[in-house]
């Protein structure tokens, strides 16, 4: 056992027996981490509600590489995530931010996802209600990218044929991307014509758009292809608290 420091945030805790909590944490140095924060609910215990979920800051632990569950020692908040307690739009889009790491991501060090991950809610911080899906979009599909799932957008998934000017191709998840009408007769995914295509390039690319149509459309998508890639077809249950919060925009899987 060595005692490590690394930064962190901290993504999901729940209570466990009657004073202690078990806190999962997505790190620089150690990827994800699960740790047990025994007798913080007590009374007076060091740290005791001094950081609410998304925080970030320094946690130190004692780590066993072989072990699932670490053993806390403290966590130096620098920012108590207060932001995100205090917005519940901001609340749930981080919570997808978070879902999508804890879906998939593992003990390896990734420092390209922890920058990203950081950065998102960093971006997520920094907005106001209508705007923060457009956020989570776009930080969802660059997360969806970093874990090595980038969607083809630009020639057909199957045929390799350009899309440009194809019209209304489809989502194909299974093949990882967009394929063009010819080949998308027999696909069940959502049509995709070629604004959709567009907007979801220039989010894949961090680009921030004032206004997304069907951004609940766009909320599935991002949904069900992560749902498909990364959680092991197990939903991800924090989209749909946050498309309850979105405003209902002419929501539709196709588009003329
Ligand atoms: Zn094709």
């Amino acid at each position: 056992v060595s005692i490590v420091s690394t930064s962190a945030v901290l993504l999901r805790s729940f209570n466990y027996g009657e004073t202690s909590r078990v806190l999962r944490l997505y790190t620089r140095d150690f990827g994800l981490v699960s740790v047990m924060a025994k007798g913080i609910r007590r009374r007076g215990a060091r740290g005791r509600a001094a950081f609410g979920t998304f925080s970030r800051g320094e946690i130190t632990f004692y780590r066993k590489s072989t072990r699932e569950l670490q053993t806390f020692k403290e966590f130096a908040v620098e920012d108590g995530g207060r932001s995100f307690g205090r917005d519940v739009t901001r609340f749930a889009g981080a919570s997808v931010l978070a879902e999508i790491v804890l879906a998939h991501a593992g003990p390896d060090r990734n420092t390209e996802l922890f920058t990203r991950l950081t950065a998102g809610l960093h971006r997520i911080e920094s907005k106001e209600s209508p705007d923060v899906v457009n956020v989570v979009l776009s930080e969802g599909w660059m997360l969806v990218g970093v874990l090595g799932y980038e969607p083809q957008l630009d020639d057909c998934v199957r045929c390799g044929l350009s899309l440009e000017g194809c019209g209304i191709g489809r989502f194909d998840y299974t093949a990882g991307g967009i394929c063009c009408s010819d080949c998308g007769v027999d696909v069940t995914g959502p049509r995709i014509g070629p604004l959709a295509r567009e907007q979801l390039g220039a989010l894949l690319h961090g680009v921030e758009l004032e206004n997304i149509d069907r951004r609940r459309a766009h909320l599935r998508l991002l949904h069900d292809f992560s749902q498909y890639h990364l959680s092991g077809s197990k939903p991800l249950r924090s989209f749909a608290f946050l498309a309850s919060l979105t405003e209902n925009d002419g929501d539709g899987q196709s588009e003329g």
